[in-house]
C-alpha cells in the first residue's frame, strides 16, 4: 500500500521531528522542501543562490520552483512506496499542482494531518531555535540544548537560522496565516483532513499521529 502523508502546521510546530519519526516507522522517505532548499544553498547551486534572499527574509519561494523540486523528487524509485510531505504544499496553487501530479502518476490520495500549536508557543519555539554550523543539527536553547560534544567532533557552534531572526519570524507567520491556513478548508472539503495537538512530549504527539493514521 502506498502511504502519502502531508503534515501541515506553522513553522516551529514540530512537523520535521514528527515527519522523521513517521518516516522511520513506515519506512518511507520524508520530503521537506525547506531542507531541499537549504541544501541547495549550502551547495551553492544556481537554485540555492536564487532563493537565498527570499528565504532569509522569511518569504515563500515561488510556487513554480517548489513544485518542480517536488515533482523531480517524487520520481525517485524509493519514493514509490509513499512519502511524508513536510513543508509542502504551502499555498493553494501548490496543493492543486500536487493533486494533478498525484492523479497523473496514479499515486494514492494524500492523508493530511495538521499539527496544532498555539501562536505564543510557536513564537517561543522559533525565537529559541538554534542550529549547529558544524553538525547542522537543530537545537533549542532551553528545550533541546546540544550535548557536550558535537557529532562532527569538538563542541557545537550554535547560530540562529537567518529565517529565525525576529523580522523573518514575523513574515513567516504572516505567510503561514495568509497562504497556508486556507489549505485546511481545501482539504476538509476533500474529506482528507485530520488534526492532532502539537504541544506536549514528542512521543505523545507521535502516538496521536499514529492513531489518526491507523
Ligand atoms: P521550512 O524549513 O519548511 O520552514 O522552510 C524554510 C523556508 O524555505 C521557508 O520559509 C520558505 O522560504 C522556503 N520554503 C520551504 N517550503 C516551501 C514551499 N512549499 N513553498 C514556498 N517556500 C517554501
Amino acid at each position: 500500500m502506498q502511504r502519502n502523508i502531508y503534515l501541515l502546521g506553522a513553522p516551529g510546530a514540530g512537523k520535521g521531528t514528527q515527519a522523521q519519526l513517521l518516516s522511520e516507522r513506515f519506512g518511507i522517505p520524508q520530503l521537506s522542501t525547506g531542507e531541499m532548499l537549504r541544501s541547495a544553498r549550502l551547495e551553492g547551486t544556481e537554485l540555492g543562490n536564487r532563493v537565498a534572499s527570499v528565504m532569509d527574509a522569511g518569504g515563500l519561494v515561488s510556487d513554480e520552483i517548489v513544485i518542480d523540486l517536488v515533482e523531480q523528487r517524487l520520481q525517485r524509485p524509493d519514493h514509490q512506496g509513499g512519502v511524508i510531505l513536510d513543508g509542502f504544499p504551502r499555498t493553494i496553487p501548490q496543493a492543486k499542482a500536487l493533486d494533478a501530479l498525484f492523479l497523473r502518476k496514479g499515486r494514492s490520495p494524500l492523508v493530511v494531518v495538521a499539527v496544532d500549536v498555539p501562536s505564543d508557543e510557536i513564537h517561543r519555539r522559533l525565537s529559541g531555535r538554534r542550529w549547529c554550523v558544524r553538525c547542522k543539527k537543530t537545537y533549542h536553547v532551553t528545550d533541546n540544548p546540544p550535548g557536550e560534544s558535537c557529532e562532527s567532533g569538538g563542541v557545537c557552534q550554535l547560530d540562529v537560522r537567518s529565517d529565525d531572526k525576529p523580522d523573518a519570524i514575523g513574515r513567516r507567520l504572516v505567510a503561514y496565516a495568509e497562504q497556508t491556513l486556507p489549505l485546511i478548508a481545501y482539504y476538509q472539503a476533500k474529506g482528507v483532513f485530520h488534526s492532532v495537538s502539537g504541544t506536549g512530549k514528542i512521543a505523545d504527539i507521535f502516538a496521536s499521529l499514529l492513531v489518526v493514521l491507523s
